[in-house]
């Protein structure tokens, strides 16, 4: 297979031959914060909210942003061109930087700044998945994209070992997000997902649903209502929206794709194809 461009430090070259040194400690410690923005016919969605998340990420972890934001616009443009622009998933990721293993850095070092990308293939059609619930075992700052998803690919691993492609996670009885994805529940026609909070990641897919939706309500979800809901949707910027039609094994109200579902994707097809 061709080896598609990546970004390392300053540089464009074959993703193939790119090394990082294993004192790197995003490698060491999971001293890392990363950003995927899928990109449409060569142009990234939504790419001014993803580089306001990364930099909100960055100051939470105490870290500089390396690049001021224009650099950031050309770094992106440039992969996606080098990756002959079309549809693609950018990764970016930024490291605290090599330097011996010690938790605190004893001298400052430049940062690792690396970027690829992948094949985005958006199924055409609306592809129902099967979800199950997974005790929320992460930290506090779960608004942090951090690196250290250990958590959550436990999470889906549990997930796959039950047959499902998507774990929802539930901490004190209360629906956080998924395990790569922000939930949404319909009931009796109401629209709710759970608000914004230190608990959970500010999805760009869910904070653009909620502005395109007025009908969305900010309120947190109780298992029971999850598990009573007509429709459950999951969202990410890879997957767009995707239906949950079984919950742990169950049916989600009548075991088809919703109607709210089908009406709010198309709202969302809509507003992708004025960018
Ligand atoms: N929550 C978590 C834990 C995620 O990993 C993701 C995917 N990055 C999301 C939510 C969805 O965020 P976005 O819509 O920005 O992709």
């Amino acid at each position: 297979m061709e080896s598609s461009i990546c970004y390392l430090n300053g540089n464009y070259q074959a993703l193939a031959d790119t090394r990082v040194s294993v004192l790197d400690r995003g490698f060491i410690f999971g001293d890392a914060i990363y950003e995927v923005v899928p990109v449409f016919n060569g142009k990234p969605f939504r790419l001014p909210h993803h580089l306001d998340r990364l930099r909100a990420s960055l100051a939470a972890a105490l870290m500089d942003d390396p690049l001021s934001r224009s650099e950031w616009i050309e770094l992106s443009d440039r992969l996606v061109a080098e990756n002959g622009a079309g549809d693609q998933t950018l990764y970016i990721q930024v490291t605290r930087g090599v330097a011996p293993r010690d938790h605190v850095l004893a001298s400052p070092v430049a940062q690792t700044v690396f970027a690829m990308s992948s094949p985005l293939q958006v199924p055409r059609d609306v592809s129902p998945i099967d979800a199950v619930t997974v005790e929320d075992q992460r930290w506090q700052r779960c608004d942090i994209k951090t690196t250290s998803l250990l958590p959550n690919v436990i999470a889906r691993a549990q997930a796959a070992q039950r047959g499902a492609q998507e774990a929802i996670l539930i901490r004190d009885g209360y629906v956080t997000e998924g395990a790569a994805s922000n939930i949404f529940v319909v009931s009796g026609g109401r629209i709710k997902t759970p608000p914004l909070s230190p608990l959970i990641l500010p999805g760009i897919t869910r904070d653009l649903l909620v502005e395109l939706d007025p009908r969305v309500a900010e309120e947190p979800v109780s298992v029971q209502e999850l598990r009573n809901a007509d429709e459950v949707w999951v969202t990410s910027s890879g997957r767009e929206l995707v239906p949950v039609t079984r919950l742990d094994g169950d049916v989600v109200g009548n075991g088809t794709v919703g109607p709210v579902f089908l009406d709010t994707r198309a709202k969302y097809q809509a507003y992708k194809a004025t960018r």
